[in-house]
């Protein structure tokens, strides 16, 4: 693990990442004694900032406890964010230009020699667009890269477009860096309940004995936002929900939950594994997906309306993908992908439904079901049968409930960013996406892909769906073809509390 001779800089520091993620993320990790005490950070962005402009607009507004924390707890805050501003400055300087990071590596030095750091370790977080990522990470290397001691390089999606533009960002990149300096963030990889997929599955006989074709009828992996666009459109709609969601996020999840049993816990062991299993997916098909776009509704605006929209786009804002496995373990099982923007809810869930029990006992029993909530407000439940309490005995559908806020009253869950930052300045890449595991990533989603971008001839046209609502009307008949039954009839939930 490294410790106080670390560096860390930012590079496209002025950001949004940075402010939303990075910075409190670090701060975090600092606050809660993980980082070393006399750790530097460096900021590098094109603005000019001084010092104070960085800090006041990058750093001195990491949240700190509620108005109703204690006085002797804002104190420790306010305390710890002083120290952490004290060591955080910034170098200003461009991207594509040897004399920007000559003065990045002045400051390095400058800050390293008054620590007395002999080997120093530095820490690049590439806060910024693809279209630099290559030359950045090209002028660091050349111009600030350690030879006496390590360096990491941690970069953000997107990871290109399709399988050609990642190869070639890819070999760009490891021409300069090597996969053990790289650390690519998919930030779902980070997320608590994500990362508890294998120890839920390998941890648990009952759970992994039945995470087969033989018990399970299908599984949903959805991921709900309840806001559309909002002026930022411009970005989303050169890239759409599957490449912002699914070829990622989404499917980083699937692998988790389908992949075999690693040999150990070791980056390589679990990533090989991860490898094996999104191997045996196909490309998805066409007729396997359902396609939508958000239109206004109750006063908000529809996707088109969205200035920074390209007129008559036909880019997905919602989509429903069906993949398969075909390995023995998951042959015949639907895997369906849901993402959206603009829906009803913010919800992120993976929802697994058990096959129908066997026939001739019950009239009509509900299927089990185990859903892992990854957000918000964590838990995972199991949809379960019971008699009715009483004198009659016919079915009931209850719950097995773990909702982490009544389990684990005291526990802080850390966000997805401080898990991997730490991380990264441990040196372990597990949670962190391999260059082999990208591209087969690439190779299942680029047929669907180019046909949606109008490369194979017309670009499909979405279904329209209205803003706030579930998704096309056509999405509760694409989840019941494969498989998919809702049995909520007579089933409610006991009024908990969920945040
Ligand atoms: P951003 O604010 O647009 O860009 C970060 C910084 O890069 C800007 O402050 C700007 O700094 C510089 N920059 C912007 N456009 C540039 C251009 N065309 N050419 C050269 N430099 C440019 O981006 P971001 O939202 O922080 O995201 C950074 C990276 O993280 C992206 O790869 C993004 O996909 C990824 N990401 C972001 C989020 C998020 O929540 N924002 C979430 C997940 C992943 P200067 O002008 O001062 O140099
Ligand atoms: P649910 O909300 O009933 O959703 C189950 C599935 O049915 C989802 O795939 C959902 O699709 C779909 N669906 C939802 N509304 C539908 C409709 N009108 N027509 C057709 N399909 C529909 O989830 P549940 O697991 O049975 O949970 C029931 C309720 O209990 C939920 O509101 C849940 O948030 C709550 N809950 C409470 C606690 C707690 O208090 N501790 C814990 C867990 C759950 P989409 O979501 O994709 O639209």
């Amino acid at each position: 693990e490294w410790k106080g001779e670390t560096t860390v800089v930012v590079l496209g520091a002025s950001g949004d990442l940075a402010k939303k993620k990075t910075f409190p993320a670090l701060f975090n990790l600092f606050k809660e004694g993980h980082l070393p005490e006399d750790l530097h950070i460096i900021g590098y962005a094109r603005t000019k900032m001084s010092d104070d402009d960085f800090h006041s607009r990058q750093i001195g507004n990491i949240k700190g406890p509620g108005d109703d924390a204690s006085q002797s707890d804002k104190d420790a805050h306010k305390k710890k964010l002083d120290k952490f501003t004290s060591i955080s400055s910034y170098v200003a300087g461009q991207y594509d230009e040897d004399s920007g990071f000559q003065a990045l590596l002045k400051e390095l030095e400058k800050v390293e020699s008054e620590r007395g750091v002999e080997k120093p370790n530095r820490l690049f977080y590439m806060a910024l667009p693809p279209s630099v990522f290559t030359i950045v990470a090209e002028g660091l290397k050349k111009n600030c890269y350690s030879t006496k001691g390590a360096n990491r390089i941690i970069i953000e999606k997107p990871f290109g477009k399709d399988t050609d533009s990642c190869r070639e960002m890819m070999s760009a990149l490891k021409e300069q860096w090597s996969e053990d300096e790289t650390y690519r963030i998919d930030h779902y990889l980070g997320k608590e309940m994500v990362k508890n997929v294998l120890l839920l599955r390998f941890g648990n006989v009952w759970l992994e004995s039945s995470f087969n074709k033989n018990f399970i009828s299908n599984v949903q992996i959805t991921f709900k936002e309840p806001f559309g666009t909002e002026g930022r459109g411009g970005y989303f709609d050169e890239f759409g929900i599957i490449r912002d969601v699914c070829q990622n996020h989404l499917l980083q999840t699937l692998s988790l939950l389908t992949m075999e049993r690693p040999v150990s816990f070791s980056s390589e062991d679990v990533r090989d594994e991860k490898v094996k299993v999104l191997r045996c997916i196909p490309s998805i098909a066409r007729e396997d997906t359902l396609l939508g776009q958000y239109v206004g509704a109750d006063g908000k605006p529809g996707y088109l309306e969205d200035d920074t929209v390209p007129k008559g786009s036909v880019c997905p804002t919602f989509a429903a993908l069906t993949l398969w496995i075909n390995n023995p373990r998951w042959e015949g099982v639907p895997f369906i992908m849901k993402a959206g923007k603009a829906l009803n809810e913010a919800k992120v869930e993976i929802r697994i439904q058990y096959k129908d029990v066997t026939a001739g006992i019950f009239d009509d029993i509900a299927r089990n079901e185990l859903v892992i909530r990854i957000q918000p407000s964590e838990a995972i439940y199991m949809k379960f049968n019971t008699k009715t309490p009483g004198l009659i005995t016919r079915a009931i559908p209850t719950e097995l409930d773990l909702t982490y806020k009544s389990r684990f009253a005291e526990a802080k869950i850390p966000e997805a960013y401080e898990a991997l930052i730490l991380d990264a300045f441990k040196g372990d890449h597990s949670n962190f996406v391999r260059d082999d595991e990208l591209d087969v990533a690439w190779k299942i989603f680029t047929p669907l892909l180019h046909w949606i971008d109008g490369k194979d001839g017309e670009a499909p046209k979405p279904e329209e769906y209205p803003y706030g609502s579930r998704g096309p009307k056509q999405i509760d008949e694409f989840t019941s073809k494969y498989g998919f039954k809702r049995s909520n009839e007579g089933y409610a939930w006991p009024k908990t509390p969920m945040t």
